[in-house]
C-alpha cells in the first residue's frame, strides 16, 4: 500500500517555510490504518524488537504505539509533557528551539532490566527520541529499538540516537 499517499502535506505549519507531514489523512483510513498497524508490527518481529514495554511520546505517539503494544503483546508506557501524570515521575529535559521541554514517565512504569522500544509518529531533529532513550536508559532498562512512522531523513536525526535498529515506514 502506498502510505505516502495517505500523509496529508500543509506548507508553512506551524510556521513559515516548514511542510507539517499530517498523520490525521492516515488515520482516518480504515485500511491505511489497519495496513500501517500490521506493517509497523511486522518490522519490529523481522527485527528482532520483541520489547516487553513500548514507551510512546505525547501525543502521536500515543496513537500508534498503543495499537503496536496490543499486536505484539508489549505494554504501553506513555511518555508525557511535565506535570501532566499524577503518581511520581521520572523525568528528562531536552531543547527545543527556543527554550525547553521535558518528558516523563511513572517511576513504577518500567522496572529496570526492561526491554524497551520507543514509538513516535514522526522523527525529525531526533532530539524528542534521543531524549526519551536518555530516560530509558537512566531507568536502567535494555533499549532494543526505535519505530517511526515517518523520518524526515535531511534532518539525520538518526544520528543522535544510540545504536540500536530504527524502523521507519515512510521517508522523505
Ligand atoms: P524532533 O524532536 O525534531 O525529532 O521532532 C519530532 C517530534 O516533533 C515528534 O514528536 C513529532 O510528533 C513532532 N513533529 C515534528 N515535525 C512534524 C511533522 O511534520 N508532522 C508531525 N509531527 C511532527
Amino acid at each position: 500500500m502506498d502510505l505516502k499517499s495517505l500523509i496529508r502535506e500543509i506548507p508553512d505549519f506551524p510556521k513559515p517555510g516548514i511542510v507539517f507531514r499530517d498523520i490525521t489523512t492516515l488515520l482516518r483510513d480504515p485500511d491505511g490504518l489497519r495496513y500501517t498497524i500490521d506493517f509497523f508490527a511486522l518490522q519490529c518481529i523481522n527485527n528482532g524488537l520483541n520489547a516487553d514495554y513500548i514507551v510512546g511520546m505525547e501525543s502521536r505517539g500515543f496513537i500508534f504505539g498503543s495499537p503496536l503494544a496490543y499486536k505484539l503483546g508489549a505494554g504501553f508506557i506513555p511518555a508525557r509533557k511535565k506535570g501532566k501524570l499524577p503518581a511520581a515521575v521520572h523525568s528528562v529535559e531536552y531543547d527545543l528551539e527556543y527554550g525547553t521541554d521535558s518528558l516523563e514517565v511513572h517511576q513504577d512504569a518500567l522496572p529496570p532490566g526492561s526491554r524497551v522500544l520507543i514509538v513516535d509518529d514522526l522523527i525529525a531533529t531526533g532530539g524528542t527520541a534521543s531524549a526519551t532513550a536518555k530516560l530509558v536508559e537512566k531507568i536502567g532498562c535494555e533499549l532494543l529499538g526505535f519505530g517511526f512512522i515517518i523520518e524526515l531523513r535531511d534532518l539525520q536525526g538518526r544520528k543522535y540516537l544510540p545504536d540500536v535498529p530504527i524502523i521507519s515506514l515512510i521517508e522523505y
